[in-house]
C-alpha cells in the first residue's frame, strides 16, 4: 500500500515483547521497517524466574519475516541496559513502548507489602527507568514517541488489584507530565489501556473471549501513536477487541462558596446535589484549567453557595 505508515530508520524499544501485547507491537513495528529491541525478562506472570527464550523467539520471528531486531533479557528495573542495547545495536532510540508487566492479584486484606512493592517496581519504576534512560537521547535528537501501558483496573479500580491499579493509574499521571515536558522537543507521550487475551487474562476471562481478544487488535493504535505523523500528546486510549476510544477527565460544574462565609459540613451536605451533578460538566485538561474556578472564586466571582 502506497500510503501505509512506515517506520524505516526508526529504532523502537518494546519492553515485555516476548509474548502477548508486546510481541504483537514488536512484530507490527518491525514489519513496517522499525529496528526493534525485543526486551523480555522471560519470567512467570507473577514475576518469578527468567529466561531468554521468549525474546529470542520473537526476534527469530521478526528476522524470518525479513525484519531487524535484537533481543534483550534485562528486567525493566534495569532500564538503562535496555536503552544501551538499542544504542549499541542501532545507534539511536526513537520509540519506547513501555509494556512489560506482571500481576500479583489478591484482595487488599491479604495483600503483602511484597505484592505491592513488586508491582510498583515492574510497572512504574521499570517504566521510569527505561524512559528516563531514553529521554536524554530523544531530547538530543529532537524526536521521540513514548507509550505507557495502563489498564482499566487503574482507571476504574478492580477487585483484587489494589497494587496493579495504583501502578497503572500512576502511569497516567507520569505520562501526562512527560507529555507537557517533552512536547517542545517533539517527544510525544501517550497511554493505552488495552484489553487482550494473554496469560494475564486467560485466568479471568472465558477461553473463547481470550481467544477473540487478539493482541493484534491493539497494536495498530500503538503504531499510530508511535508514528512520526502522530500529533496526539498526553492522550489516554482504551483499546481492544476492535474497539478504540479516547478518555478524559470530567468534572461537575461544582459549587463555589462565597469567601468569608462560614462553610460548615451542613452547608456542604446541603449542596451535595450541585457538587455531584454532571449536568453542566466541564473537561479540565491541565492544572491551569483545573484551577480556574478556584481563581474565579478568589476573584469573588462566586456562582453562589
Ligand atoms: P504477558 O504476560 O503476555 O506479557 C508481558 C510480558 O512482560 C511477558 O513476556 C513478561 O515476561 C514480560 N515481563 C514481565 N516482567 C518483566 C520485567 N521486569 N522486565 C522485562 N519484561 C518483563 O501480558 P500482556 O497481557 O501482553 O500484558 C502487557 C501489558 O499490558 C502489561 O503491562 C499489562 O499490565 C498490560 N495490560 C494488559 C491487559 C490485557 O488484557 N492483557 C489489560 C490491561 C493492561
Amino acid at each position: 500500500m502506497a500510503n501505509e505508515l512506515r517506520f524505516d530508520g526508526r529504532v523502537a524499544i518494546v519492553t515485555g515483547a516476548g509474548q502477548g501485547l508486546g510481541r504483537s507491537h514488536a512484530l507490527l513495528l518491525a514489519s513496517r521497517g522499525a529496528k526493534v529491541v525485543v526486551n523480555d525478562l522471560g519470567g512467570s506472570s507473577t514475576g518469578g524466574g527468567k529466561s531468554s527464550e521468549a525474546a529470542d523467539k520473537v526476534v527469530a520471528e521478526i528476522k524470518a519475516a525479513g525484519g531487524e531486531a535484537v533481543a534483550n533479557y534485562d528486567s525493566v528495573e534495569e532500564g538503562a541496559k535496555i536503552v544501551q542495547a538499542a544504542l549499541d545495536h542501532f545507534k539511536r532510540v526513537d520509540i519506547v513502548i513501555n509494556n512489560a508487566g506482571i500481576l500479583r492479584d489478591t484482595s487488599f486484606h491479604k495483600m503483602s507489602e511484597q505484592d505491592w512493592e513488586l508491582i510498583y517496581r515492574v510497572h512504574l519504576l521499570g517504566a521510569f527507568r527505561v524512559t528516563h534512560a531514553a529521554w536524554p537521547h530523544m531530547r538530543e535528537a529532537g524526536y521521540g514517541r513514548v507509550l505507557f501501558t495502563s489498564s482499566a483496573a487503574g482507571i476504574y479500580g478492580n477487585f483484587g488489584q489494589a497494587n496493579y491499579s495504583m501502578a497503572k493509574l500512576g502511569l497516567v499521571g507520569f505520562a501526562r507530565t512527560l507529555a507537557a515536558e517533552g512536547s517542545k522537543k517533539n517527544i510525544l507521550v501517550n497511554v493505552i489501556a488495552p484489553i487482550a487475551g494473554s496469560r494475564l487474562t486467560e485466568t479471568i476471562l472465558p477461553k473463547e473471549v481470550t481467544e477473540a481478544l487478539k493482541p493484534e487488535y491493539v497494536s495498530p493504535l500503538v503504531a499510530v501513536l508511535a508514528h512520526e505523523s502522530c500529533q496526539e500528546n498526553g492522550g489516554l486510549f482504551e483499546v481492544g477487541g476492535g474497539f478504540m476510544a479516547k478518555l478524559r477527565w470530567q468534572r461537575t460544574e461544582g459549587v463555589s462558596f462565597k469567601l468569608g462565609r462560614n462553610v460548615t459540613p451542613d452547608l456542604v451536605q446541603g449542596s451535595w446535589q450541585r457538587i455531584t451533578d454532571f449536568e453542566k460538566a466541564t473537561y479540565p485538561e491541565d492544572v491551569t484549567s483545573a484551577m480556574q474556578p478556584v481563581m474565579d472564586n478568589l476573584g469573588s466571582k462566586s456562582r453562589g453557595g
